[in-house]
């Protein structure tokens, strides 16, 4: 049923909220749009700026990687200066009130940890774009490692152990989805009794079919978003507004 204006969302989501025993939160782009990080699809995304670059495209060509890593570095400003939104608040309140055991998350900017969440009670499908890794050994580089490199050499360098690309550590279009995180958010979902989406546009796959997975193991699905989803219809609430507003009013200190 779709909430016939906030109030009413608020009031239904808080007595769904009372009643649950596991809440599964699960996150999208539009959980930070309010902190200044744009998400994909929305008009002005970066999608509309930007043609992703594929995983396949990144290890074949220097160039690729060197654009790849331009647009990072062009966003750093904007991922270094985001906190935490009241979505993000809302919900580290809630996993401190011993409600929420993880939160499965699409995003890659680390707001969930910097909101109190433990690194290990956040599940990345997509990866975190804050630090980098070697695709071949896995060593982890730092962001301003990258820089002065990049910066000296003008070309993005490559692991210094084994000579293979260093990558943001998202998982790209055509890379295969880390096994270890799908299998816990396999869990999560199965054995939560509320799963809330949140900001996300439910059209990447697999990890759009974490929503319907919880639903078909017998959970109540809450769908927050300000424009409709494909699982709108299948979902228990529907709250079609702005995120900050829905969920400011579960913000604990
Ligand atoms: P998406 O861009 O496809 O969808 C975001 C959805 O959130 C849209 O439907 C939009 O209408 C809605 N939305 C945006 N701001 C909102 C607000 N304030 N209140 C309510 N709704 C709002 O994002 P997605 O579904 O997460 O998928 C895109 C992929 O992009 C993900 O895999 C993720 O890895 C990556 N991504 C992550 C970030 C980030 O980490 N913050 C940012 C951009 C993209």
């Amino acid at each position: 049923m779709i909430a016939s204006d906030l109030h009413d969302g608020v009031n239904r989501l808080g007595d769904m909220i009372a009643a649950a025993r596991a809440i599964v939160p699960f996150t999208g782009a539009g959980l930070s749009t309010e902190t200044g990080i744009p998400d994909f699809r929305s008009p002005g995304g970066l999608w509309t700026r930007n043609r992703p670059i594929h995983f396949d495209e990144f290890v074949a060509s220097q160039e690729a990687r060197d654009e790849a890593w331009r647009r990072r570095f062009a966003m750093q400003e904007t991922f270094a200066a985001a906190r935490p939104g009241r979505g993000h608040l809302a919900l580290s309140s809630l996993y401190r009130a011993g409600k929420i055991p993880a939160v499965i998350t699409q995003n890659i900017d680390n707001l969930h940890q910097d909101s109190g969440f433990a690194p290990d009670h956040v599940i990345e499908l997509h990866g975190n774009t804050t630090y980098a890794r070697c695709i071949g050994c896995g060593q982890r580089y730092e962001l301003n490692w990258m820089r002065e490199r990049f910066e000296a050499d003008g070309a993005a360098p490559d692991c210094p152990d084994c000579a293979e690309p260093v990558k943001t550590a998202p998982v790209s279009f055509g890379q295969s989805m880390p096994e270890h995180e799908m299998q816990r958010a396999t869990e999560l979902a199965q054995h939560c009794d509320l799963f809330v989406a949140i900001g996300s546009s439910l059209v990447v796959w697999p990890a759009a079919g974490f929503p319907l997975m919880a639903k078909r193991a017998g959970a109540q699905l809450v769908i927050i978003n300000r424009e409709p989803t494909d699982q709108d219809d299948v979902a228990d609430l529907v709250i079609h507004h702005d995120i900050g507003e829905v969920l400011g009013s579960f913000v604990r200190n």
